[in-house]
C-alpha cells in the first residue's frame, strides 16, 4: 500500500482533526490521499486534545490559521460553545464534527448525516417508510436520528442504556419532526415483526472489544433485514457477524466516515470533489482496511 506524500512549504494550509483518543483515526490517511489526489497544497494532521484543553485548542487553532478542523470523541457537542456560528442542521443534531475558519473565529457543520445517508443511498438502501431501530443516542446517533426523521422514516425505535439520554434524543427529533418515536432500554426485545434498518452507534464491538455486541437476543438479530454498524475497525463487528447469520444485509461504517470526509473537505473550500477521485480512493481504503494496515 503506498504511503502519502507531503511537500511542506510558507504556503501549506494546515488542516486536522481534535479528539481523545486520536491515535486509531483514519481520517488524517484519507484527507491526506485527497490533497494528494487533488494536488493541493495542504497537510491534515492529528491533535490530540483532553476535554479540559478544548477551548485553547479551538482559540489557538484559529489563531494559527488552521483553516479547517475535524472534531470527534469527546468533543462533538462541547465544540458548540466555543464557535462563532453553527450551520442549521449541526443546530439540529446538537453536534458538530467540522470546523471551517471564518474572520472571528470557527463556524460549525455536522457531516456524520450527509456521510451516513451517502453510505445508505451507494448501497440502495433507503429509509422513507422504513422501520428504524437506533442503538445509542450519543453524538453519531443523534445525527442518525435526525437524518432518518428527515428521510420520513415510518417508526424510530431508539435503544439505549441511559433511558434518559434516549428520551432528550427523541424530544430534539420531535422538536423538528413529526416523527413515531419508541423508547427501549439496551438489549430489549421490541414488539414490531420486523425491523427494516438497525443502525448500531455504539462503541461497544471496536477493535479490543471484539468480542462484545450491544445485543444478544437471537429474536431482536431475526427481525433485523438490514444491519448499519457505524463501526468501522473491525470491518465486521460482532453484531455484523449476527445480523448476517440471521440472513441480514449488513454494512459498516468506512463509507460513512469516508463521505464526511469528503463533505468537510468540500466545506472547507467550497468546492466539489470529482466522483472519480472518491470512488478511487474509497476504494483504495477499503483494501486498505481488508488488509489490516
Ligand atoms: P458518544 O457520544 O460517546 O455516544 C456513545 C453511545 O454509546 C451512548 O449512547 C452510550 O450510552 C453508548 N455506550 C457507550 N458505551 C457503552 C457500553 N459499554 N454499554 C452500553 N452502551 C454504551 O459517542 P459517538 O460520538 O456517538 O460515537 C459512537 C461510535 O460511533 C464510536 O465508535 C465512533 O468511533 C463511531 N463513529 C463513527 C463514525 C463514522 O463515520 N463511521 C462517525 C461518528 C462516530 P449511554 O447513553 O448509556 O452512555
Amino acid at each position: 500500500m503506498r504511503g502519502v506524500k507531503v511537500n511542506l512549504n510558507g504556503q501549506t494550509k494546515v488542516l486536522g482533526v481534535i479528539g481523545d483518543p486520536i491515535e486509531h483515526t483514519m481520517s488524517p490517511y484519507i484527507h491526506n490521499r485527497l490533497i494528494e489526489e487533488l494536488s493541493h497544497n495542504h497537510v491534515y494532521v492529528p491533535f490530540h486534545v483532553k476535554k479540559d484543553g478544548l477551548e485553547k485548542a479551538i482559540h489557538g487553532a484559529h489563531a494559527l490559521g488552521i483553516q479547517g478542523l475535524n472534531v470527534t470523541i469527546p468533543h462533538k457537542e462541547e465544540v458548540l460553545d466555543h464557535l462563532v456560528e453553527v450551520d442549521i442542521l449541526a443546530k439540529q443534531i446538537g453536534a458538530v464534527n467540522t470546523l471551517k475558519k471564518t474572520a472571528n473565529g470557527y463556524k460549525g457543520y455536522n457531516t456524520d448525516a450527509y456521510g451516513l445517508l451517502t453510505s445508505l443511498e451507494h448501497n440502495n438502501i433507503s429509509l422513507k417508510d422504513k422501520v428504524v431501530l437506533l442503538i445509542g443516542a450519543g453524538g453519531a446517533a443523534k445525527a442518525a436520528a435526525i437524518l432518518c426523521a428527515s428521510q420520513g422514516v415510518k417508526k424510530l425505535m431508539i435503544m439505549n442504556r441511559t433511558i434518559k439520554k434516549a428520551e432528550d434524543l427523541a424530544y430534539v427529533v420531535k422538536k423538528y419532526y413529526d416523527t413515531q418515536i419508541e423508547i427501549y432500554p439496551l438489549n430489549s426485545v421490541v414488539l414490531d415483526k420486523k425491523i427494516h434498518l438497525c443502525i448500531q452507534t455504539t462503541p461497544i464491538g471496536m477493535h479490543g472489544h471484539s468480542n462484545e455486541a450491544p445485543i444478544s437476543e437471537s429474536e431482536l438479530y431475526q427481525k433485523i433485514e438490514v444491519a448499519v454498524d457505524i463501526i468501522y475497525n473491525p470491518m465486521e463487528t460482532l453484531f455484523l457477524k449476527r445480523a448476517r447469520e440471521h440472513k441480514a444485509l449488513t454494512l459498516n461504517g468506512i463509507e460513512m466516515l469516508f463521505y464526511q470526509g469528503i463533505k468537510a473537505y468540500e466545506i472547507w473550500f467550497d468546492m466539489t470533489i470529482p466522483l472519480t477521485i472518491q470512488n478511487k480512493l474509497l476504494l483504495e481504503i477499503k483494501n486498505k482496511l481488508q488488509r489490516g494496515i
